[in-house]
């Protein structure tokens, strides 16, 4: 792998098409910020639709080329095995690089690194797994069966939070059926995609199978939306962008896997361990800065705690270690982005506008170096209602908004009370109650006395705006695969051509 953090420090990176490097039609670059000092370390080519146009090209021609087309499964599998292997071998690089783009602990982002390597294993493993059915008829000699097939170009655009995490979770399956790609990435996190390209030459894929064309959103991003050659739109990122995605895609009748944002409840019984759940609502919204889309973001506790608890919460966060995501002890890190502190900013200020109250936090750190970074501490908002816009909105920050309730109903009520329905926690010793709660939540994953706790056999997904189609588990084997049905008539006998046979 030749991208490295010291080898990019400073230069211009090219988009990867057709197994080369290849630079901007352009000619233009967009910078990268390191948000822990706010200053730019590298550029990467800032794409338009003519970049598109060349990559799902190459793309389809990799898509119909033998060396790909009429490659085993087997050999297929192998191939990204070997890709797995080399994500292996890379991990730290890959690791440090993501961290440096978007300033989540260093120590987060080796683990995400550690673990990707089995998820590449799982899917190959499904190389030659996908299998059609046989159809029992009422006609005889007649053998009706279904196939699966590649669908073909699969456009995927990625966020900035978990750049190569969240791209393995259909980029390895993609690949062990057989279809190519184009992946467009967060135009904060170009260089992990790009390295991760290096790999998959290295491991052997054919040139075109796999194509990063970097880019800001509504320039690239919306070029490969709209490209008739694609077909299939894998899409992460906020619901607002998913929306627009989803109409463009609908222009050339194009079907879209959809991972957007969520406004999650996460929820404490009294009958609980409280540090236990403590440090569960505390994982929950400030790992990874409250970055990530599952984020329990609304927290609602039983009333004849909830005093308690907050106290605990609070004093939990004021105890969290803020500082540089590569030191071993830090606990949170920087925001990615100037613009995503200035968000949370803002919503917090909407909280206390609505009538919330600051529990804990709600500044930016003043001392030393933090001062130069886009740190927020972790912030604690009391007194908290759903109609409240930080209640509503999704912030993708380290806040969290804190709430009683009283009885099973109006807890239901509460935490189905948002237009998102990505995912929800609860944490009781009550398993009837717990179940109870599993079953009336709108949401796609539901975690019980746990929570971030995810993993690439299990399928995950939104409802409502959070979303549709599903990444993980077997489900990923529809998700990329065409069916076709084929009817074989071995009768050997000529028929009357003006007469359909029912049976
Ligand atoms: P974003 O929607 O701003 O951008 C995501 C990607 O879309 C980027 O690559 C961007 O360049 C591209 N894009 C932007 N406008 C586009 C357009 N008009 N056409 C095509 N592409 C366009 O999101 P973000 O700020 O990068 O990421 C944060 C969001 O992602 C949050 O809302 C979070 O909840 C969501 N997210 C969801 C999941 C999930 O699995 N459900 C996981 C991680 C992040």
């Amino acid at each position: 792998m030749t991208l490295t953090v010291a080898s990019i420090e400073g230069r211009r990176l090219d988009h990867f098409i057709g197994g080369r490097r290849t630079a901007p039609h352009s000619g233009q670059y967009l910078q990268s910020f390191d948000p822990t000092t706010g200053a730019p370390w590298y550029e990467a080519a800032d794409g338009d639709a003519a970049d598109i146009d060349a990559a799902v090209r190459v793309a389809q021609a990799a898509s119909m080329d033998p060396a790909w087309r009429r490659i085993t499964q087997t050999d297929r599998g192998r191939l990204v095995r070997r890709l797995a292997e080399l994500v292996a071998r890379e991990a730290d690089a890959l690791a440090l690089m993501e961290m440096r783009d978007n300033g989540k602990l260093l120590r987060e982002m080796q683990a995400q690194l550690k673990a990707m390597p089995d998820a590449y294993h799982y899917f190959a493993g499904m190389a030659d797994k996908l299998q059609g059915d046989t159809i029992p008829v009422n006609k005889l000699d007649m053998l009706n069966f279904t196939l699966r097939e590649p669908i073909g170009v699969v456009g995927m655009i990625t966020p900035w939070n978990s750049p190569l995490m969240l791209l393995t979770g259909t980029l390895a399956p993609c690949l062990a059926i057989g279809n190519t790609v184009v992946i467009k990435p967060s135009e904060h996190t170009s260089a992990s995609t790009l390295a991760l390209a290096e790999l998959v030459k290295e491991a052997g894929f054919p040139d075109g199978v796999v194509n990063v064309v970097t880019g800001h959103g509504r320039t690239a991003g919306e070029a490969l939306t709209r490209h008739p050659g694609v077909a299939k739109i894998v899409f992460t990122g906020s619901t607002a962008t998913g929306r627009r995605i989803a109409a463009n895609a609908a222009g050339n009748l194009v079907p879209c896997q959809m991972e957007l944002g969520g406004k999650s409840p996460h929820v404490v019984f009294d009958d609980v361990d409280l540090d236990r759940a403590v440090n569960g609502v505390m994982a929950g919204v400030f790992a990874a800065g409250g970055q990530t889309c599952i984020a329990g973001s609304r927290c609602f506790v039983e009333a004849g705690i909830y005093d308690t608890f907050v106290e605990r919460l609070v004093d939990r966060a004021r105890r969290v270690r803020i500082g540089h995501p590569a030191q071993e002890d830090t606990e949170l890190g920087p925001l990615a982005l100037a613009a995503q502190l200035e968000k949370v900013e803002t919503y917090v200020g909407y909280g206390v506008a609505d009538g919330a109250t600051i529990a804990t936090g709600g500044r930016r750190p003043q001392d030393g170096e933090l001062a130069a970074g886009w740190y927020y501490e972790p912030t604690v908002l009391v007194d908290a209602k759903n109609d409240m816009r930080f209640m509503r909105d999704e912030i993708f920050g380290p806040v969290v908004g804190v709430m009683p309730f009283r009885g099973e109903d109006e807890l239901i009520r509460l935490a189905n009370d948002t237009r998102y329905g990505l995912a929800a926690g609860i944490w009781t010793r009550d398993i009837d109650r717990a179940m109870r709660f599993a079953r009336n939540v709108d949401a796609g994953t539901v975690w019980i006395n746990t929570y971030r706790s995810a993993a690439f056999m299990s399928p995950s997904g939104g409802f409502k705006e959070s979303g549709y189609g599903r990444r993980g588990g077997f489900e990923v084997m529809r998700e990329f695969s065409r069916l076709k049905n084929v009817v074989v008539d071995y009768s050997g006998a000529t028929q009357d051509p003006f007469v359909i046979r029912l049976r």
